[in-house]
């Protein structure tokens, strides 16, 4: 049986690893896939629990031997995701999370057709600009390139197919386990998983 592969993108403040976070507190199916970046790590972020902390040269080095699904420049940093082990935990039978940007989930949806976009958008520019300086955890340069990115970004949202707007935290939330839940009683994914009853009632 294979997994659902889902992408979450949005721009950097709109609260995607909030939701992403608490989706994942109340759904232990859902695993996230943990990338490799050049960016340096913020305070209270571990090696090997938000990112795989690597240099440039080790980073191209990987991309040369064909270990990543998609990576991307993105604020001046490179990401990257393991091809290998959203695979394996595809097959396995296993839910997969990306937490990526436009860049990525181009080349994801190239690599597996079916996975499904959700993109998280914040309010208002004004609601964006806040929660990017109260985070803390960024230089009032870095803060400003972000912003400056965060229209980019967003002109993508049509290559998604579904828009959450991340306003008030609880509601957004449900509408991503909404998506999440509707997404698991596809009749494809049905049928495999309950194989036996299908055989028996048609
Ligand atoms: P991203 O991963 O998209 O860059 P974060 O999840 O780090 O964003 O959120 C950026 C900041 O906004 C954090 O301080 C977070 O607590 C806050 N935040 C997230 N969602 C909301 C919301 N719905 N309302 C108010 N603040 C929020
Ligand atoms: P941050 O540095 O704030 O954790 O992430 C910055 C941006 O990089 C976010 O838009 C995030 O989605 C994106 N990103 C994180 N990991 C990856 C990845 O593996 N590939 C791509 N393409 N983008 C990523």
């Amino acid at each position: 049986m294979i997994g659902h592969l889902y992408i979450v993108a949005a721009p950097s403040g709109a609260g995607k690893t909030t939701l992403v976070r608490l989706l994942c507190e109340n759904d232990p199916g859902i695993r996230v896939s943990v990338s490799h970046t050049t960016r340096a790590p913020r305070a209270g972020e571990k090696e090997g629990r938000e990112y795989h902390f690597v240099d440039v040269q080790n980073f191209f080095d990987r991309v040369g031997q064909g270990e990543f699904i998609e990576w991307a420049e993105v604020h001046g940093n490179y990401y990257g995701s393991s091809k290998r082990w959203i695979e394996a935990e595809l097959t396995a039978g296993r839910d997969v999370l990306l937490e990526i940007d436009w860049q990525g989930a181009r080349q994801v949806r190239n690599a597996f057709p079916e996975a499904l976009g959700v993109f998280i958008l914040p309010p208002s520019l004004d609601a964006l600009k806040e929660r990017l300086s109260g985070r803390g955890t960024d230089s009032a340069e870095t803060i400003a390139r972000r912003i400056a990115a965060a229209r980019d970004e967003m002109r993508h949202v049509d290559e998604f197919d579904y828009a959450i707007i991340n306003d008030d935290l609880r509601q957004a939330l449900g509408d991503l386990q909404s998506v999440i839940s509707a997404s698991r009683l596809q009749y494809k994914t049905q049928r495999q998983r309950h194989f036996a009853l299908f055989a028996t009632l048609l």
